[in-house]
């Protein structure tokens, strides 16, 4: 008989652990998801005629392990649209990663770049060049808005360039974000060649991405994955794990706790041992993001499938339709909190088309708009935060998540790299 293992949530980070478990060939994996749906914070919001996500998501090239992992669940590559780095404003300004080996795909992106005074490109090199001296560590920490003073940046850099890339990829504002975690997002993606930095617009909803193919993978393979089933309490009594799940009790060798920071706490309680962690767990932060969608009776004119916003809430606008999904309908995104949450969804919807139509001229007429907000989207990266590691003071019982301690923000490639992690926890523990 293989070892039971129990894996607590279906987003990305509890698959990822999953399938990482299943490859070794040496137990049985049973994951346990509390909603309807896989995926977690990055899964399908059901709309009868048109699938959305529950926020719009970017990848990068940068994200090896996910990349990977895609590919083996038979996930093809084509289900990303994909785009060299291109950072592109209504108003021209345009600044786009050469298809050229590092560091010439960043240079010439940046000599060629429209709307870059000399001033602006002499500060851009003078941030990348002030980070390799660092050799990429930013000690003590400080928040993003510090270094950029600190690297001598100019305003169009900052409202352009980093204050967006920033919250888009750390979900924080520069003046509350981490700038070592910022300097290691742009190590391995801006500064590692031209595939790290490409952009990966998924063309497939975040379901049927990698939580839909995985199940599948891991049900051939003889494991189980229930939905609808929530882990309401885990015991730990003889030696073994005993999760309150389902209709009954059920017992595992080892349990990884794979929910989003917020709900491992709960799940904790029990043990003694854990004191320490659970009360961290709930003194986290979190940072909301928002993305309204619109969907207009003809497609307004977006020259490439993600542009730069300024001037309003939104950061970020992607043209759906450029990325496989119908004519006409756009994500408007907001990162980070702000002003913008006071404001009711209306009014919100009200500032964004203001916003679309500031940038673009007058727009074809608006068929419906549907805003998802997610309050607690990602965790607050901010400066010298102390993240868990997947390992706790139970043996067995392990932590997966975009939170737990890593190099990035709270990604996909976080939480898939945590899963993973903790799955050589597990098997590691087994000899
Ligand atoms: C709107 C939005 C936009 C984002 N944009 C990007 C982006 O562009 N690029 C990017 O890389 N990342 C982005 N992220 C972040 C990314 O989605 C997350 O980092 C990642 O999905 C977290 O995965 P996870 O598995 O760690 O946690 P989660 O996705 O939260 O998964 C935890 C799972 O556990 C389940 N669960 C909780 N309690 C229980 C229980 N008691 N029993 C059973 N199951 C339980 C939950 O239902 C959930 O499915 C975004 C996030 C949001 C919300």
């Amino acid at each position: 008989m293989k070892p039971e293992i129990a894996v607590i949530g279906g987003g990305y980070a509890g698959l990822a652990c999953a399938v990482a478990l299943a490859r070794s060939g040496k137990v049985r994996v049973t994951v346990f998801e509390a909603g309807r749906v896989l995926g977690g914070r990055a899964r399908v919001v059901a709309r009868p005629d048109t699938p959305l996500d529950n926020g719009q998501h970017l990848l990068i090239g940068a994200y090896t392990q996910t990349l990977g992992l895609l590919r083996s669940v038979g996930v093809s590559p084509t289900v990303f649209e994909s785009l060299p780095l291109t950072l592109a404003y209504p108003d021209g300004f345009l600044l786009r990663a050469a298809r050229l080996p590092a560091p010439l795909h960043l240079a010439v992106g940046i000599l060629r770049a429209r709307g870059m005074s000399w001033a602006d490109r002499r500060a851009a090199a003078r941030l990348i060049r002030h980070l390799r001296r660092l050799d990429w560590t930013v000690a003590p920490d400080r928040p993003v808005a510090n270094l950029l003073l600190d690297a001598g940046q100019t305003p169009t850099m900052r409202e352009r360039v980093w204050e967006p890339l920033c919250v888009a990829a750390l979900n924080t504002p520069v003046r509350e974000a981490s700038a070592q975690v910022f300097a290691n997002v742009l190590r391995d993606s801006l500064a590692a060649g031209a595939s790290a930095s490409e952009l990966l617009i998924p063309r497939v909803d975040l379901s049927e991405l990698f939580p839909v193919p995985a199940t599948r993978w891991l049900g051939r393979r003889g494991h189980t994955i229930r939905t609808s089933d929530p882990i309401r309490g885990i015991r730990l009594e003889d030696g073994a794990f005993w999760l309150d799940g389902g209709p009954t009790w059920a017992g595992y060798h080892q349990v990884v706790v794979a929910t989003a920071p917020y709900h491992a706490g709960a799940l904790l309680e029990g043990f003694p041992a854990l004191g320490d962690l659970t009360r961290s767990l709930g003194a986290m932060a979190y940072q909301p993001t928002i993305t309204v969608y619109l969907q207009f009776e003809s497609a307004p004119p977006m020259p490439c499938p993600m542009m730069g916003l300024t001037g309003g809430p939104a950061q970020w606008l992607f043209d759906r339709h450029q990325a496989g999904g119908p004519a006409g309908l756009l994500a408007a995104v907001i990162s980070g909190g702000g002003d913008h949450e006071a404001l009711t969804h209306a009014d919100l919807e009200l500032a964004v088309q203001r916003q679309i139509e500031q940038a673009f001229g007058r727009l074809p007429k608006v068929a419906w708009i549907q805003t998802i907000a997610e309050k607690r989207a990602t965790f607050a990266c901010t400066p010298g935060l102390a993240r868990p590691a997947n390992v706790t003071a139970v043996d067995g019982l392990w932590l997966a998540g975009d939170y737990t301690r890593g190099p990035y923000p709270a990604t996909i490639e976080g939480a898939v790299r945590s899963g993973q992690a903790a799955a050589g926890g597990v098997l590691s523990r087994l000899g």
